[in-house]
C-alpha cells in the first residue's frame, strides 16, 4: 500500500504532494495558470481511491465543462482501473440534474421527466409573458428580463423575496422584474420545466428543506472536489456548502440529523486571476473568503508552472500585476526562457488573418508543429469570420469551437422540441414552438384561443390543447379544432414508436418518425432554397447522432450488466441510458467546449478567449489586441470590467506552452464600417523586450522594439506546396464524400463483412445491414468500443478499408 501511495505521488513537487495527501480539513489550492491545479485534483482523486480506501461512489468532482469531466474521469480510470467508472465527475449542472431526477418526488409540481430550458427557451417564455402583461418590449426586452431573473436566481433569491424587496425599495425595473419572475416561475412549473439556474437553485432548496436528503448525500459523497472554483457563483457556493455539510456548530447540535456525521472532505482549486465569468454571476469572493467560510481550512499555494516558457510567464505576470487588490503570486518555471513572443501589427483583419495562416503554414512546413498543436483565440465570436475565410482559401484545416452550435440551429431545435413534447407533454414552450411547424392550419388566432382557455381554466397549455381537440374551447373554429385533433393524434402515433415492448428503443427511429410524419422533411426537400438543403443535412445528422446515442447507451448498459453495476447505477439516479430523457439531457447540457477536437484530429482550433479556459496548446495566437476590441468597448470606462478583461488576457496568454503570438489590426471593420483602433492598453503593459515585432505600425515610431528589419511580406499567396486544395476546412460532422451515391449525395456503400476505419470508434467490421427510414444503416462491431449502428454519410467520417 505504501508503495502504491508513493507511486501515486511520483513526479509531484512538494506543494503538489501536500495537496494530494492532505486529509481532513477543507483544502484550498490557489495557484496561477499552468501550475498543475487540475492535475493535482485528478491525482488526489486517484490517491483517495488507491491509497486512502475511498470508494468511487464517495467521490463527487465538479469540473467546468463536460469535456473536462470526461478527461478527468479517463485519467483517474487510467491510474486506478475501471472500477473508478462509478464516480460522479461532471459539471455543476449535470450533477444537479442527476440529484433532481432522483429527488423529483420532492419537487412541487414537477415530474422526473422535467424539461431543461436553455437561454432561448427562457426568452421565448418571457416573450409570451411580456405579451400577456403588455410590457413594452423596447423598454424591457426579454433578454433584459432574462438576465435580471438569472441574476436573482444566482443569488438564490426566490420570487417572493424579490417581490418583497422590490415593494420595499425597488426601482420601476425591479418591480416589473419581480412581477414577471413570479409568473415565469409559475409557468415553468406548469410546463414541468426548469431553466439552467433552477437546476442549481432547486437542488439547494431540496438539500435545505429536507435534512434527511442532505444527510443522504453527505454520507454518500465523502469527498467533494471542485475545479475552477473562482468561477462559481453564490448559488453554487451554497450548493457546495450544503453538500459538504456539518460546520462545527451543527456537529454539536443533537437535533440536526446531519450532526451524526462529520463534514465531507472538501478540496477546491482555483485562481482568482482567471475569473472571467462575472457576467454569469461568478464571484471571486468565494475563493477569497474560503478561509472565512471554512475556518479550519488549509491553503496551499503553487507557484511553479509546468506549462509555459519563462518569457510567456513574464508577460502574463506583468500584465496581471496591473490589477488592483489581488493576492500577489509570481509564476516561474525552470523550463527556460524559450522564444520571444511574436508581435504583428496588421493593416486590417484580413492582413491579420493572412499572417496567422502563413505562420501556421510555415511552422507546419518546417516540421515545427502539427496543425493540432495550434490554437487561435479572439475576443468575440464574430472575429472568426476573417480568419475562417483565409483558412479556407489556403486549405488549412481548422475547427471553430462555439459560435452557432449544432443544437442551436432552428431546424434541429424544432426536431428536439418534438422530442421534448413526446417525453414531457406539458412542455409549453416546446409545444407552442411546434404547434404549427411545419404549417398545419393552427394559426396564431387558434393558439391564442387555447392560451386564453388555459388561463381562464387555470390549466396547462397542453391540457387546454386537449380540450381544444375535444371541441370545448370557446371561439375556436372547426377547421382549427380538426387541425389540433389531427396534431394530437399524430403525436400519439409517434409516441407509439417509443413503445417497443421488450425490444429496444432507438431515439434515431423516433427522430426519423418525426421528420416523416410531420411532413417536416418533405417540406424542406420540396424547397428550392439551398439553405433548406443544408437544413435537411442537419436533420439527417440529428437522426444519426440519435441512432448512435442509442447504440452507445445499449453498449453501456450491456457493460454495466456484465459488471453487475446496472441496478446500482439506476438506483443512483442515472436515467435509463437508452431513454429519450437521457438523450434530451445530453442535448441540453452540451456546451461549446464539448466540441473541442481531439489532439489527433489534425486541425487548428479556433475559439473565443472565454472558451479557452483550462486548456493548453503548444502554439497560441491571440488576435485583436486593440482598444475597443480587447479590452472590449464596454469595459473601457469601467474599472471592474477592465480588470475582468485583463484576466481574460491573462487566461489567453497562459494557454501557450512554447510559442505565443499577439496580433492587432490598425483598421478593423465593425458593423460594416472600417474602424481604426488604438493599440490595446494591455499590449503596452507587456514589457517590450519580451516581444519580437515582426511588423510594426508603419505610421508609428518603433521605439526599442526588437527585431526591426525582420519584417517580411506575409501576404504571399498560397499554392507553393502547402497542401493546396486537397486539404479542406472541417466543419462539424461534415460527411466525407466517397464513391457510390445515395439520395443524390456521394456516400460509400457498406456491406456485411466490410472492414472500416471510423474516426470516432476506430477499426471495425460490418455485422449487419438495416435501414433507418429511407437510409441504409449498418451495425459495426468495433471490438472493445462495442457495436454501433451507423448511418453512412452522417456523423463522424468513416472509411472502407
Ligand atoms: P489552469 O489554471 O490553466 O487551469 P492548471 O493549474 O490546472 O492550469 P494543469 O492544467 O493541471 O494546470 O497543468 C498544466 C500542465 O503542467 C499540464 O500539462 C500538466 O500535465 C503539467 N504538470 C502539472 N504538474 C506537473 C508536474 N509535477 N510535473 C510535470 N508536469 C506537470
Ligand atoms: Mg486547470
Amino acid at each position: 500500500a505504501a508503495e502504491t501511495a508513493e507511486r501515486l505521488l511520483d513526479g509531484l513537487n512538494p506543494q503538489q504532494r501536500e495537496a494530494v495527501v492532505h486529509t481532513g480539513s477543507p483544502l484550498l489550492i490557489v495557484a496561477g495558470a499552468g501550475s498543475g491545479k487540475t492535475a493535482v485534483l485528478t491525482r488526489r482523486i486517484a490517491y483517495l481511491l488507491a491509497a486512502r480506501g475511498a470508494t468511487p461512489g464517495q467521490i463527487l468532482a465538479i469540473t467546468f465543462t463536460n469535456k473536462a469531466a470526461g478527461e478527468m474521469r479517463e485519467r483517474v480510470i487510467g491510474i486506478v482501473g475501471p472500477r473508478a467508472r462509478n464516480m460522479w465527475v461532471s459539471t455543476f449542472h449535470a450533477s444537479c440534474v442527476r440529484i433532481l431526477r432522483m429527488q423529483a418526488s420532492l419537487l412541487p409540481g414537477l415530474n422526473s421527466n422535467f424539461s431543461i430550458y436553455d437561454a432561448d427557451d427562457s426568452r421565448r417564455l418571457l416573450t409570451m409573458i411580456s405579451r400577456d402583461f403588455e410590457i413594452d418590449a423596447k423598454k424591457f426586452s426579454a433578454r433584459l428580463l432574462a438576465t435580471s431573473i438569472s441574476n436573482l436566481k444566482n443569488e438564490l433569491i426566490d420570487p417572493e423575496r424579490a417581490t418583497d424587496d422590490a415593494d420595499k425599495a425597488g426601482t420601476e425595473l425591479e418591480r416589473l422584474v419581480a412581477r414577471v419572475f413570479v409568473e415565469y416561475q409559475k409557468r415553468l412549473r406548469s410546463a414541468n420545466a426548469m431553466d439552467f439556474d433552477d437546476l442549481i437553485g432547486e437542488t439547494v432548496a431540496v438539500l435545505q428543506n429536507y435534512p434527511q436528503v442532505a444527510e443522504y448525500y453527505r454520507r454518500r459523497f465523502r469527498h467533494v472536489l471542485v475545479d475552477e472554483y473562482q468561477d462559481t457563483n453564490h448559488a453554487q457556493y451554497v450548493l457546495v456548502k450544503e453538500l459538504v455539510g456539518g460546520s462545527s456548530e451543527t456537529v454539536d447540535n443533537p437535533d440536526d440529523p446531519a450532526a451524526a456525521i462529520a463534514p465531507s472532505e472538501l478540496c477546491v482549486v482555483g485562481d482568482a486571476d482567471q475569473s472571467i465569468y462575472a457576467f454569469r454571476g461568478a464571484t471571486i469572493r468565494n475563493i477569497e473568503e474560503f478561509e472565512r467560510d471554512y475556518p479550519d481550512a488549509r491553503t496551499i499555494l503553487l507557484e511553479r508552472n509546468y506549462r509555459s516558457t519563462q518569457h510567456i510567464l513574464s508577460a502574463a505576470n506583468a500584465l496581471i500585476s496591473r490589477n488592483a487588490g489581488r493576492r500577489e503570486k509570481r509564476l516561474w518555471t525552470d523550463s527556460g526562457d524559450g522564444d520571444l513572443i511574436t508581435g504583428y501589427v496588421a493593416d486590417n483583419e484580413h492582413d491579420e488573418a493572412t499572417f496567422v495562416a502563413s505562420e501556421i503554414d510555415r511552422l507546419s512546413d518546417a516540421g515545427e508543429a502539427k496543425f493540432s498543436d495550434v490554437a487561435v483565440f479572439y475576443r468575440t465570436n464574430n472575429s472568426s469570420r476573417a480568419l475562417e475565410e483565409m483558412f479556407i482559401r489556403r486549405g488549412l484545416p481548422y475547427k471553430v469551437v462555439g459560435g452557432v452550435r449544432f443544437y442551436e440551429r432552428k431546424e434541429v431545435r424544432d426536431a428536439v422540441a418534438y422530442l421534448r413534447v413526446l417525453d414531457n407533454p406539458e412542455d409549453t414552450v416546446s409545444l407552442r414552438r411546434i404547434l404549427n411547424t411545419p404549417r398545419r392550419g393552427i394559426g396564431d388566432r387558434a393558439e391564442a384561443c387555447v392560451a386564453v382557455h388555459a388561463e381562464q381554466k387555470n390549466i396547462s397549455f397542453a391540457e387546454a390543447l386537449r380540450d381544444a381537440g375535444r371541441g370545448v374551447v370557446p371561439l375556436l373554429n372547426t377547421r382549427s379544432q380538426r387541425a389540433i385533433l389531427a396534431f394530437l393524434e399524430m403525436m400519439d402515433g409517434i409516441r407509439e414508436v417509443g413503445n417497443t415492448e421488450g425490444g429496444y428503443f432507438d431515439v434515431g427511429e423516433m427522430v426519423e418518425a418525426i421528420l416523416e410524419r410531420t411532413g417536416y422533411r418533405a417540406e424542406l426537400a420540396a424547397s428550392s432554397d439551398p439553405q433548406d438543403g443544408a437544413r435537411l443535412d442537419n436533420l439527417n445528422e440529428l437522426v444519426s447522432v440519435a441512432a448512435e446515442f442509442s447504440s452507445e447507451a445499449r453498449n453501456a448498459a450491456a457493460l454495466a450488466d456484465a459488471e453487475g453495476t446496472r441496478e446500482a447505477a439506476v438506483a443512483d439516479g442515472e436515467v435509463d441510458p437508452g431513454s429519450l430523457a437521457a438523450f434530451l439531457e445530453r442535448v441540453s447540457l452540451v456546451a461549446d467546449t464539448d466540441q473541442l477536437p481531439d489532439s489527433g484530429s489534425g486541425v487548428v482550433t479556433m475559439m473565443t478567449l472565454h472558451t479557452a479556459k483550462g486548456l493548453e496548446f503548444p502554439i497560441v495566437f491571440v488576435t485583436g489586441w486593440e482598444d475597443g476590441q480587447f479590452p472590449h468597448m464596454r469595459a473601457l470606462g469601467d474599472a471592474a470590467e477592465l480588470s475582468e478583461e485583463r484576466r481574460l488576457a491573462y487566461v489567453g496568454i497562459t494557454r501557450a506552452r512554447k510559442r505565443l503570438y499577439l496580433t492587432r489590426a490598425i483598421v478593423r471593420s465593425a458593423w460594416g464600417q472600417p474602424i481604426s483602433n488604438a493599440e490595446s492598453r494591455f499590449l503596452q503593459e507587456i514589457p517590450n523586450e519580451l516581444i519580437n515585432w515582426r511588423r510594426l505600425d508603419p505610421g508609428k515610431s518603433v521605439g526599442n522594439a526588437i527585431g526591426r528589419g525582420q519584417s517580411r511580406d506575409w501576404t504571399r499567396t498560397g499554392g507553393s506546396g502547402f497542401g493546396g486544395p486537397s486539404r479542406r476546412a472541417e466543419s462539424y460532422g461534415s460527411p466525407r464524400p466517397a464513391p457510390g451515391s445515395v439520395r443524390g449525395k456521394a456516400v460509400e456503400v457498406y456491406k456485411l463483412g466490410d472492414r472500416v476505419n471510423h474516426d470516432k470508434y476506430g477499426l471495425g467490421t460490418v455485422i449487419s445491414e438495416d435501414t433507418l427510414g429511407q437510409y441504409p444503416t449498418v451495425t459495426i462491431d468495433f471490438g472493445s468500443a462495442g457495436k454501433v449502428r451507423v448511418v453512412p454519410g452522417f456523423g463522424a467520417p468513416m472509411m472502407k478499408l
